[in-house]
């Protein structure tokens, strides 16, 4: 280890060494003063032990303090040695049944959502696998650190308290037994000893406050001069601050900083210096001085080594009681009972109130150390639990008012353990009866709240930074009272009872203080200069919403808390609003005859409040009231009497008034702030205890008041009075055309008034208001969610109000409204409405925003449209009110309301101008509906003694009274139904008159009724219907008409993009029907087709025309014209990798030509098929360019595009391109010479070959040497004999017209760029490697994919891949024509070497280590540069075939060397067949020549498996690679999946069927060839098992293994550290799913340094793996990451999928996830295909917040 270079350690004391922890414990046995002794023992070693350097030495430490300290402990308590001792105390102890284990953070935690109290309670991983729970409705959530394992608290669980593994224990449990029964009187006198000693030094030392002095018991003789300075960690500094502070304060690097930065903020302090008091004192002034620039300085102190030293044994004493106490119950009940004792100082002196009570001085490290013991000991004795939860509630106010000094997070303090008293039941109950809990805590949360205006109600106006941080704070006090409520009591005693209300009282007295907070007043003429402060009364809000309603749930628990609490809140409303007349003047009122008094007030000149929580928490008792049974029997209990309506119905009146105000646009110059207000009121969060129950209020009030009345006020409210109460008004009015923004005002008044008319009518779903329970209500919303859109089930969730257990209650419900439709690959699985549902649609619902209702009414039309019905949406039936309610119903039937009506209907028959609206007109049909199904219903309802007094229709038809002989509302309807500018409210007009009819005969269905009239309605209505019918069916016909030409244009203008994007986005989704045969042309059947060589089948050549995408013009492709080209994207890829630990070390100095077998580090290239001019690209490209250059200026903002390295996207397709690829014909036919006669063999070739390679490298020499004496040279002549017909100084002419050249050249070297990462230099002699090379392994690429697909090798490719091979083919293939002759000829000599040995060539790698295809592909493509000068007759054809055959047999020889001998012992019976017999004599040969080191002859028919499986993938791609060189047509065989086309592409590739044929033919050279491979060494060492090589077939990478359940991903995630800093948990733990490993991403500690920038463990792991690419899994989000380069990134999907069909990115809603292998098969795909970066592009073109992402520091 390198520490201990380091010169600052010292030898260890060696009187330590000599200690012995038996003799130690036997003179404390002795001993009459133990504590002195132990103190003394202490203060003697522990300096001597701990901080003897600047750095801590944790390993060293512990041990000498494990044998010098702790082991003397253990022998005291035991008695004897401590490893007989333990397992005794272990063996005799009876286990509790709690599990208790502590999480880790990012951990995952699972709740029960059926069986859990609350969601607090969590299970273990381990405890759940075991539990009933594994198959209910379960929720996963991951850890944040702290908390336990709730398995085996019978008060956590409805049912199943026990997994399997703690149930065992239950059987016997005696739940009061004593553990200590089970230990000795000696072994607990002495534990009581040893633990009061050591616990008490713990606490002393841990809370001492000097800085360089000790207790007088520690006090040592001689101390040391040693000092630290001790930074503490706050949460006000950066991390940036501190590292930059400590560099210039201690002067150390950045690296060291950094670690120091960490430290500190893991454990709360770190030495940063140690050496005398000055030069630490120096330091920490430096530290001081630097940070309290802008806020408090950060803490730093300095302290003496001992102090410190006693500090961190102290620390480790504590940890140590924790795993002691593990051994037995007993010894943790003998602890509890230590730390409990109140010591000599009285209240609050016990150690564990010592340690709760300092709790906020403490650093962050030493709090999670003694909250851990308090969790593996206070709180697993049931016994100890309730004593330490009162010892808790008893210094509640202290340590709240601690934790608000504090700055430390919550999950730091002390006071986050709340959570383990307050959710158990009977604890929480005892201290609510015995410690009046409840009270305390909103006492206490009152106390922090001090800012209150004149009339006492809280103001957040002005709030400093201070005061947020610490209302941030205070809000945990709220979480507090929750938890105390969240379980409601079933037994009420009356103490609970008492102190309950008594906690009631202490709420209310918080909600008085919220009761009107924030008035708004009207702003006119002016904007407001500064919007006010509002959202920090609405967090308040919001996080009581969920205590109003438990409180609420309390009460209905029980009834005499029920009615004490109401009158309670009933009294403090009345305080409230005592003088709410505001000392305005009373008015009169009066409509119809009718009068009421009221106040003048109004919204848009007074002031209005939105929060009013006392009428609302009213509103909701009396809701609960309405729903008792005391309400039906003894009324005369409930405080009715004392209520006043109107002073009720004011406030939440004016509330709902202002909202309309708003709406109507009257309060434009408030600002933000109050639409923000306004949306919040009505918003999913807060609406249950807002705008919901100002609508219950209004209800309540209707239902105990005239309605006449109410309307009246209501009327005088929204300023309408007027307009309603003149008669003629609205023909004056509307003549007032100036006042055009005002008319526009009242309409909007007036339709928001008709509104919550309906809401109060129609709003009867919560149970108590309506006769309905809670299942009714919560499918009424879904239902009208549903009907707005289908949704995915978090969509819904959203949409829905969660309780303070987090749910909906929607799965319940959900199946009886809803079809469930399955998630495809994308996309999420969705929930459709019931058509049966339908008709319970309200336009009018509540809770629908004004989108969601315009939204909602159309897609409802449209569906009644496809069923062909009449597109009325009339009111649904409703449920019937409770009998507290019942009167509301006339409100529909009150003269008021009548007139409103009328007046609206007769503006609506006048039609004249702007003076009403549509929408007005709708809300009163509506409102016309809702009373003529309430009469229906009471006329079906009804009993023989009761008259119905409901009597809507009859009223209806009666003229009206106000201008005399005015025409009925039934009348004006009528004529209405035929007003031309009504169209679409006809169908609606119609059902009430039709629904009226109906009612009209139910009344009056005595014999006596005249039929007659009736029936001619009943016949004008259908021939009405005919009519209609007739005239939907011609609509009908004309839009399904209107609807087939749009689709066809758009199919049309779709077209391009539909091929491009979707059809090419699925590279490989090889489906016939969609994509196009190119090069399949008819062939006759019989033909026997053939690739390459003198026999290649001849096809005509075909004229290609093509157009250009820019410039849309049309062009042939010819050799001399101007160049096309197709957008390109070359990539480096490690895709087909075998060995991702190897990279590009030195690019410079890399050397292409040989490709190893394992394929480590390919450059793919692909391309969308768009084609375009040379110039054309050229001229785009440049545009391209400017623009950026000109963006970068003006706002240096990212594109998904990389311009300076070449990138563009394509302009067709946006699909990300970094270069083009010429478009060529096939090269061969230019060069081939048409003379096959007397062709040579392999033998004869290869003889010729090497004379030319001979002559050339002699030439070589002889250039390079031109000093040379003449002398020499001639002798050097006459040596060299030019082989006949080879003329090296020929130089063939090249026909390629010059555009074409330089698209050669271009993509040459983005080729040679982007593969070797180098700078561009188109003279380099690699150029033409790296383009045979990214040929070779583009082939080699997609060869894998079909196979791994089982697609048929030339079946119909996708155009796009067939049109990026075919041309990238072609291109490797010219390219010679524009590099140095020689350079090429260069290279195929030395390819040609490895496989025919010649002298001059030493170092060439054996044949083991040569992958073949790209062999081939090099000399095939580097031939013609040799071939062009060779006049002497042998074709190009022969050439490639001879190639081939040769590279085809050496590639034999490296399977057979290879193949894996192992036998199976599946020896076949049948003779062996002739390629059998033949390839066991080969492998005899090779035996032969390996001199026998190659192992034991198997099978021929094994070996001839071995040979034909292995080879496959090499004549695959060898059949792709010749067929778009020579542009044979494929064998139709070849075209169709099918098991093995072996024979098929024996003869396409003019091979013989039997293989080893080859080298039977040609045995004279090839025995020789084979020798010459076998003696390499490298062959020997790996025959000997020196070394390894790759085999064959290789098998297909694929991405690593993903389990089913994500929980057991996140489970492996969290016991994943940090590599870097020691056992430190990784925040973000990142998989890598291209090799498996994880990852620690996202954080300093782990950020690299990779060419000169710090990136972050990703970025640095995309290099090494991927070559630049990297897929991975965040583990803790679930989310999956691309990586390209350092700068590109996006998310993706995650292949994990809920039940629901959706993914859970952030894991957010904790439902089960499983692994979907449809979706991961989708990534491994896109990695497959190389198109994760063109998949980043796009989803960042789409997005251009991904841009804005340092995604190199993930
Ligand atoms: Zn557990
Ligand atoms: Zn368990
Ligand atoms: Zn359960
Ligand atoms: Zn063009
Ligand atoms: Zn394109
Ligand atoms: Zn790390
Ligand atoms: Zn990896």
């Amino acid at each position: 280890m390198a520490s201990e270079l380091e010169p600052e350690v010292q030898a260890i004391d060696r009187s330590l060494l000599e200690c012995s922890a038996e003799e130690i414990a036997g003179k404390w046995l002795q001993a009459t003063d133990l504590t002195r002794e132990v103190y003394q023992h202490l203060a003697h070693y522990v300096p001597k032990i701990y901080c003897r350097g600047p750095n801590p030495f944790p390993q060293k430490e512990d041990m000498l303090a494990q044998h010098v300290l702790l082991g003397p402990m253990e022998w005291y308590l035991c008695g004897e040695d401590p490893a007989f001792g333990f397992p005794k105390l272990e063996q005799a102890n009876k286990p509790s049944h709690l599990c208790g284990r502590v999480f880790k953070v990012g951990e995952p935690t699972y709740s029960c959502r059926d069986c859990a109290v609350d969601p607090t309670c969590v299970l273990c991983m381990e405890c759940f696998l075991g539990s009933i729970h594994r198959d209910h409705r379960y929720r996963m959530t991951t850890s944040g650190g702290g908390g336990f394992c709730d398995c085996g608290d019978t008060e956590a669980w409805k049912e199943g308290p026990y997994c399997q593994k703690h149930e065992l224990n239950t059987s016997e449990i005696e739940e009061e037994e004593d553990p200590l029964v089970h230990l000795s009187e000696d072994v607990i006198a002495r534990t009581y000893n040893i633990f009061a000693i050591t616990f008490r030094y713990a606490v002393e030392i841990l809370t001492w406050e000097k800085e360089s002095e000790l207790p007088a018991d520690l006090e040592m003789v001689e101390k040391s001069d040693t000092y630290y300075c001790m930074l503490f960690n706050d949460e006000v500094h950066t991390y940036e601050q501190v590292i930059y502070t400590l560099q210039k304060a201690v002067n150390c690097t950045q690296k060291e900083a950094i670690g120091f930065a960490t430290t500190v903020d893991r454990d709360g302090r770190r030495s940063v210096r140690y050496g005398d008091f000055q030069y630490c004192e120096q330091a920490k002034s430096v530290i001081v001085r630097n940070t309290s620039r802008q806020t408090k300085p950060l803490k730093v102190q300095v302290m003496h080594s001992s102090i410190v030293a006693h500090q961190n044994f102290g620390l480790k004493l504590l940890s140590w009681l924790g795993s002691i106490i593990g051994y037995s119950d007993g010894l943790r009940r003998i602890l509890c009972q230590v730390g409990l004792q109140e010591g000599p100082d009285g209240e609050n002196s016990s150690l564990v109130d010592r340690l709760m009570l300092s709790d906020s001085k403490l650093w962050k490290g030493a709090r999670s150390v003694y909250h851990q013991l308090f969790m593996s000991s206070l709180l697993m004795d049931l016994k100890y639990k309730k004593l330490f939860a009162v010892r808790f509630a008893k210094n509640y106010q202290q340590l709240q008012r601690d934790f608000m000094e504090d700055d430390h997070e919550r999950a730091v303090s002390v006071t986050a353990l709340s959570v383990q008293f307050f959710t158990a039941p009977t604890l929480a109950r005892m201290l609510i009866t015995e410690e009046n809990l409840m009270s305390i805590i909103i006492k206490t949360f009152m106390d922090h709240l001090r800012h209150r205006d004149a009339q006492g109600r809280f103001q957040f106006e002005r709030y400093t930074a201070l005061q947020a941080f610490k209302f941030r704070r205070v809000q945990s006090l709220i979480l507090d009272l929750k938890y105390v409520l969240i379980s409601k009591p079933t037994e009420w005693s009356d103490e609970l009872r008492q102190k309950f209300l008594e906690g009631f009282d202490a709420f209310l007295e918080l909600l008085k203080c919220m009761q009107g907070m924030d008035p708004i007043t009207r702003q006119v003429g002016q904007h407001i200069e500064m919007e006010p402060e509002w959202e920090a009364a609405f967090t308040l809000q919001m996080k009581l919403t969920h205590v109003i309603s438990m409180m609420q749930d309390w009460c209905a628990s029980d009834e005499k808390v029920l009615i004490e609490a109401y009158k309670k809140c009933l009294a403090v409303l009345m305080q409230c609003h005592g003088g709410y007349t505001d000392g305005e003047q009373p008015i009169t009122l009066s409509i119809c005859g009718h009068s009421v008094e009221t106040i003048r007030y109004c919204v848009s000149q007074e002031k209005v409040s939105i929060h009013l929580p006392v009428s609302r928490l009213l509103a909701g008792l009396h809701v609960l009231l309405s729903k008792s049974e005391v309400a039906y029997k003894f009324p005369e209990l409930l405080p009715l009497s004392e209520l006043s309506p109107p002073m009720l119905i004011e406030h939440p009146l004016r509330c709902l008034v202002l909202c309309a105000q708003v709406h109507a646009g009257m309060w434009r110059r408030n600002g933000f702030s109050l639409v923000n207000q306004i949306y919040y009121y009505h918003n999913v969060k807060c609406r249950r205890e807002m705008f919901d129950k100002d609508v219950v209020m209004l209800q309540t009030g209707v239902s105990m008041m005239d309605p006449n009345h109410f309307l009246m006020i209501m009327l005088s409210r929204f300023e309408l009075y007027q307009i309603f109460s003149t008669p003629d008004y609205g023909k004056r009015f509307s003549s007032e055309i100036t006042h055009k923004d005002v008319v526009q005002q009242n309409n909007t008044l007036i339709e928001e008034m008709l509104y919550l008319i309906i809401m109060l009518v129609g709003e009867r779903f919560s149970p108590g208001v309506g006769q309905v329970n809670a299942t009714d209500e919560i499918k009424r919303e879904i239902i009208h969610q549903l009907s707005i859109k289908p949704m995915a089930h978090s969509e819904l969730v959203k949409s829905l109000p969660e309780d303070e257990n987090k749910e909906t209650g929607m799965e319940s419900v959900i199946e009886a409204v809803a079809h469930f439709k399955k998630p495809g690959l994308t996309g999420r699985g969705m929930y459709e409405l019931k058509p049966e549902c339908a008709k319970e649609f309200n336009l009018y619902f509540y809770h629908f925003s004004r989108a969601e209702q315009s939204k909602a009414e159309e897609a409802q039309r449209k569906l009644k449209r496809q069923n062909r019905e009449d597109t009325a949406l009339p009111p649904p039936v409703l449920p019937p009110f409770c009998p507290l309610f019942a009167s509301l119903v006339n409100i529909l039937q009150s003269d008021v309301m009548l007139c409103i009506m009328g007046t609206i209907l007769q503006w609506a028959v006048e039609h004249n101008g702007y003076a009403w609206s549509e929408s007005m007109l709708q809300r009163v049909l509506h409102l016309i509906g809702m009373a003529l199904q309430e009469e229906k219903q009471h006329l079906e309802n009804v009993t023989e003694e009761h008259v119905v007094t409901f009597t809507f229709t009859q009223k209806i038809s009666k003229p009206g009274e106000a201008p005399k002989n005015s025409p009925s509302i039934l009348a004006m309807l009528e004529t209405l139904q035929n007003a031309p500018y009504l169209e679409v409210h006809k169908d609606m007009i119609r059902w009430i008159l039709k629904t009226f009819n109906a009612v009209k005969k139910m009344r009056e269905s005595s014999p006596t009724s005249p039929v007659a009239e009736t029936e001619g309605t009943i016949m004008e209505e259908s021939s009405r219907d005919k009519d209609k019918a007739e005239r939907k069916r011609k609509a009908e016909i004309a839009r399904l008409r209107r609807e087939k030409i749009m689709a066809q244009m758009s199919e049309m203008q779709r077209h391009f993009i539909d091929e491009n994007k979707e059809l090419f986005q699925q590279t490989l989704e090889l489906d016939a029907s969609t994509s196009a045969v190119l090069d399949h042309s008819p062939v006759a059947s019989d033909m026997t087709l053939t690739a390459l060589g003198p026999a290649q089948t001849q096809v005509p050549e075909q004229r290609q025309f093509v157009t250009c995408i820019l410039c849309q013009e049309e062009q042939e492709v010819k050799v001399e014209s101007r160049a096309m080209v197709l957008a390109a994207f070359v990539q480096r890829s490690t895709v087909l990798s075998k060995n991702r630990s190897k990279f590009i070390q030195d690019p410079e100095k890399y050397d292409p030509l040989f490709m190893h077998p394992d394929l480590s580090c390919g450059t793919h290239t692909s391309s969308c098929g768009h084609i375009m001019h040379a110039h054309c690209w050229q001229r785009y490209f440049d545009s391209v360019q400017a623009k950026e250059q000109r963006r970068q200026q003006r706002l240096r903002l990212h594109t998904s595009y990389d311009v300076e390295n070449g990138e563009f996207l394509c302009p067709l397709c946006e699909c990300l391109s970094n270069t083009v690829i010429p478009l060529l014909l096939p090269p061969r036919n230019i060069f081939n010479k048409l003379n096959f006669s007397d062709q040579p063999n392999l033998t004869q070739w290869i003889r010729t070959i090497s004379q030319q390679i001979k002559a050339l490298q002699f030439l070589r020499k002889e250039e390079s040497t031109p000093n040379n004496a003449s002398t020499k040279n001639s002798e050097n002549v006459d040596e060299l004999q030019l082989p006949e017909g080879f003329r090296p100084d020929f130089r063939p002419k090249i026909p390629y017209s010059e555009s074409i050249k330089e698209m050669l050249t271009t993509f040459g070297t983005a080729t040679y760029k982007v593969g070797l990462k180098v700078h561009p230099n188109e003279e380099d002699p690699r150029v033409p490697i790296m383009c045979w090379g990214s040929c070779a392994y583009t082939i080699q690429s997609i060869e894998r994919i079909l196979s791994d697909e089982d697609k048929p090798l030339f079946g119909p490719l996708p155009c796009r891949l067939d049109d990026c091979l075919r041309s990238l083919t072609r291109f490797a293939a010219a390219h010679w024509t524009v590099a140095s002759v020689s350079v090429v000829q260069g290279h195929f000599c030395k390819l040609f070497a490895s496989l025919v040995p010649n002298d001059s060539h030493e170092e060439l790698p054996c044949i083991l280590d040569i992958d073949m295809f790209h062999l081939l592909v090099g000399l095939v493509l580097a031939f013609p540069a040799l071939q062009c000068q060779d006049f002497s007759g042998i074709s190009l054809g022969t050439g490639d075939l001879h190639i081939f055959h040769l590279v085809t047999m050496a590639h034999i020889i490296q399977i057979l060397l290879t193949s894996c001998t192992e036998e199976n012992g599946m020896d076949q019976e049948n003779p062996p067949c002739e390629e059998e017999s033949a390839v066991l004599a080969l492998y005899k040969t090779l035996h032969q020549y390996t001199g026998s080191a190659l192992k034991e002859i198997p099978s021929g028919w094994h070996l001839w498996r071995s040979v034909r499986a292995g080879i496959m993938p090499f004549l695959k791609c060898s059949a792709l690679f010749f067929h778009y060189l020579n542009g044979v047509p494929s064998p139709p065989d070849i075209q169709v999946p099918g098991t093995s086309h072996f024979e098929h592409l024996c003869s396409y590739l003019s091979l013989p069927n039997n293989l080893i044929c080859l080298f039977q033919e040609n045995s004279e050279i090839m025995n020789s060839l084979i020798e010459s491979w076998c003696r390499n060494s490298e062959v020997k060492r790996y025959l000997e098992g020196e070394r390894d090589a790759i085999r064959y077939p290789r098998e297909s990478n694929k991405l690593i293994n993903l389990p089913e359940d994500y929980s057991s991903l996140i489970n492996q995630a969290s016991n994943f550290s940090c590599p870097k800093s020691g056992g430190d948990k990784s925040r973000a733990p990142t998989l890598c799913l291209v090799c498996g490993s994880l990852l620690c991403s996202q954080s300093y500690c782990c950020q690299t340094e990779l060419e000169g920038e710090d990136v972050g463990a990703c970025t640095a792991h995309t290099y090494s793996c991927g070559s630049g690419v990297g897929i991975f899994l965040r583990v803790r989000e679930c989310q999956v990451l691309f990586l390209a380069g350092k700068t590109k990134g996006c998310f993706y999907s995650p292949p994990y999928l809920d039940d629901y069909g959706e993914t859970d990115q952030g894991l957010r809603r904790g439902n089960p996830l499983h692994l979907c292998k449809e979706r991961f098969k989708k990534i491994q795909k896109l990695w497959h295909q190389h198109s994760v970066t063109e998949e980043i592009g796009h989803a960042q073109e789409a997005n251009q917040t991904l841009v804005g992402i340092d995604w190199q520091h993930l």
